[in-house]
C-alpha cells in the first residue's frame, strides 16, 4: 500500500524519513514525495559562500525543542550541532536609531527585574510606573475568549510595552504582527499565569523560583547526570542545509519528485487520487505537507468546509538578506547577537543578526555576516521589489542604524544575498486554537488524510519535523501504510 507526501519542506521530509526506516525495516510500505520545486528543504536552505555559511531562511532551531537535534543524531549529525554563543548574547531595539538593549530580567515581553526596568531608556516613566503597578493586577477569570498578544500586553503594561518590546519581538522573529497573534495560542503560559495569579510578574517570578529550585536538585537526577546550562539555539556548523541533505540522501530516491507540484487531489472509495505532472496516481493514504493555503485549495474538492477553515489561516512573507564584510573596513560593532526594529521607526528592517557572533566558528576570521530581516504581515509590498533596490535600502538603514562603523560611510558588502519567502510563515490569529481543534475534527472523518508543516501546532523547524514524524507514525499505527 501506498503513501503520497505532498510537500518536501522539512515537515514533508520528516515524514518521508520515518516511512523509509519502516520500510527498509521490512514494512510493506511505498510512497511518494512530490516537490513542487527543484530542491527538496523548502525554506530551509543554507550555502558556504567564500568560507561563510549563509542561511538564507530558518538559521537555528531553539534547543528546548529536541525534535530536530533528535532527527540530528539520528542522521550522524551529532558532532556538527552547535550552540549559540549565548556569553554574547544581548538583543537590542532600535528607538530613534539609537541601539537599547532589553533590559536584564525581561522574561516571555515579562520584566522581572526592579532596578533593570527602572533604569533602561526604552520604556518611559509612564511605562515604568505601569510596570511597577501591574504587580496588583487581579486574576482574571479562566476563559476561553482568545484575544491578541498586543490586547493581553497593553492590559498589563501599556501600549509602549507592545510598540518596543512585544510587536518587535515577534515581527523579528517570525514577521508575525501582535495585533493579530493570538495570545492563547503564542503566549499560553502568560495566559495562564493571568488566570492564576493576575499579575503576570507576580507568576513569572514564581516559575522562575520553581524552575531555580527543580534546577538545584537537578530535575531529580544526580549530580553526575545533570546536563550543563544549554545554548538558546542550536544550529549545525555546515547550515541547516545539511539536515536537509542528509534527510535527501536517506530516502529512496525513486520516491522523491521533484518540480513535481501536485495540481488535484481526491478521494474515492479505493482511497486518494493524487495528480502531478498530467499523471493520476492512487493512494491508500496521504500527508499534506504543503502551507495551509496549498492543503486549502488541494482539498477543496474533498471536503470544502476543511478547505475553508485552512484557507483562512493567515501567511505572512519575508525576506532575508545576507551581506558579508571584511572585519577591517567595517569597524566595531555594538555588543551582541544583533537588533530588532519596531515597526512605530517606519523602516523596511525588522531586524538584523550578527551572524558571526550569533554562531561562532561559521564565518571564516576576519570576516562579518550581517543578515536582514524583512517583510512581515505590515509590509508585503517588498517582496516585489528589486534584489538591488532590497539591497541599497538594507544597508542605508544599517548604516544609520550602525552609524559609528564603515556602514555609515557606506562601505561595499564583498557579497550580498537576497532570498524571499513569499506566504511562508503560518501566523497563528487570535482563535487559531478553535479552528485547528475544527480542522482535526474534519481531518479525523477522512480516512487516510494527515496534515503536516508550521500552520497547526508550532511554527519552528522543531515542531514541522515533530509534526511530520508524528503523522506517519499515526499512519503507520492505523495500517494505513502497510499491505493490506
Ligand atoms: C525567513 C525565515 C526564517 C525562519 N527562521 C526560523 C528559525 O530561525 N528557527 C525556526 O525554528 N524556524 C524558523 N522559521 C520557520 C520554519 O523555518 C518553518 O516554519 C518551517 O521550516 C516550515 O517547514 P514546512 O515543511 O512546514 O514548510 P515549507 O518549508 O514551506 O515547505 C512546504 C513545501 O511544500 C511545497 N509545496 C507547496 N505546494 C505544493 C504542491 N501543490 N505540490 C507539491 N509541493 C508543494 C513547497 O514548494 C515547499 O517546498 C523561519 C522561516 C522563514 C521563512
Amino acid at each position: 500500500m501506498r503513501t503520497a507526501i505532498i510537500g518536501g519542506g522539512v515537515a514533508g521530509l520528516a515524514a518521508a524519513y520515518e516511512l523509509e526506516k519502516a520500510r527498509a525495516a521490512g514494512a510493506a510500505i511505498e510512497y511518494t514525495l512530490y516537490e513542487a520545486t527543484p530542491r527538496l528543504g523548502g525554506v530551509v536552505a543554507s550555502e558556504i559562500v567564500d568560507g561563510a555559511v549563509l542561511e538564507r531562511g530558518p538559521d537555528s532551531f531553539l534547543s528546548e525543542k529536541p525534535a530536530a537535534a533528535e532527527l540530528c543524531r539520528e542522521l550522524g549529525l551529532g558532532s556538527e550541532l552547535l550552540g549559540s554563543n549565548d556569553a554574547d548574547r544581548k538583543t537590542c531595539i532600535v528607538v530613534r536609531n539609537r541601539l537599547i538593549p532589553l533590559p536584564d530580567g525581561l522574561m516571555f515581553l515579562v520584566p522581572t527585574k526592579l532596578i533593570p526596568t527602572a533604569l533602561t531608556p526604552l520604556f518611559s516613566p509612564m511605562t515604568k510606573a505601569r510596570m511597577a503597578l501591574e504587580l496588583l493586577h487581579p486574576p482574571r477569570p479562566s476563559n476561553d475568549e482568545d484575544e491578541s498578544v498586543a490586547s493581553l500586553v497593553e492590559r498589563h503594561f501599556g501600549a509602549e510595552a507592545v510598540d518596543r518590546l512585544a510587536d518587535p519581538l515577534l515581527s523579528g522573529i517570525y514577521g508575525g504582527d501582535a495585533a493579530q497573534l493570538s495570545a492563547r495560542t503564542v503566549l499560553p503560559r502568560l495566559v495562564e499565569m493571568e488566570a492564576e495569579f493576575g499579575s503576570l510578574t507576580r507568576g513569572m517570578l514564581a516559575a522562575h523560583r520553581k524552575m531555580r529550585a527543580a534546577a538545584a536538585h537537578g530535575n531529580g537526577r544526580p549530580a553526575n547526570q545533570r546536563p550543563g546550562p544549554r545554548s538558546i539555539f542550536t544550529t549545525l556548523r555546515g547550515g541547516l542545509q545539511q539536515m536537509v541533505d542528509a534527510l535527501a540522501a536517506r530516502i529512496d530516491p525513486a520516491a522523491a519528485r521533484l518540480s513535481a507540484p501536485v495540481n488535484s487531489l481526491s478521494k474515492s472509495t479505493g482511497g486518494w487520487s493524487v495528480r502531478a505532472g498530467g499523471e493520476t496516481k492512487l493512494y491508500h493514504s496521504v500527508i499534506a505537507a504543503t502551507p495551509a493555503w496549498a492543503a486549502a485549495a488541494l482539498l477543496s474538492g474533498v471536503d470544502a468546509e476543511l478547505a475553508e477553515e485552512l484557507g483562512a489561516i493567515p501567511y505572512s512573507s519575508s525576506i532575508t538578506v545576507n551581506l558579508i564584510y571584511n572585519e577591517a573596513n567595517l569597524g566595531p560593532l555594538p555588543e551582541g547577537f544583533g537588533f530588532l526594529v519596531p515597526a512605530s521607526e517606519g523602516r523596511a528592517m525588522l531586524a538584523c543578526t550578527f551572524v558571526h557572533r550569533k554562531f561562532l566558528g561559521r564565518t571564516p576570521r576576519g570576516k562579518a555576516v550581517l543578515r536582514a530581516f524583512l517583510g512581515g504581515m505590515k509590509n508585503e509590498a517588498l517582496l516585489d521589489k528589486s534584489d538591488a533596490a532590497l539591497i541599497a535600502a538594507v544597508r542605508q538603514e544599517l548604516g544609520e542604524i550602525l552609524s559609528r562603523t564603515g556602514l555609515a560611510r557606506g562601505i561595499e558588502p564583498e557579497f550580498a544575498q537576497v532570498s524571499r519567502w513569499r506566504r511562508a510563515m503560518a501566523q497563528y490569529a487570535v482563535g487559531h486554537r478553535q479552528r485547528q481543534q475544527r480542522i482535526a475534527e474534519r481531518v479525523a472523518r477522512l480516512d487516510g488524510l494527515r496534515l503536516a508543516g508550521n500552520a497547526y501546532d508550532g511554527i519552528g523547524v522543531s515542531d514541522c519535523i515533530r509534526l511530520g514524524r508524528q503523522a506517519a507514525r499515526e499512519l503507520m499505527a492505523a495500517g494505513q501504510t502497510a499491505q493490506a
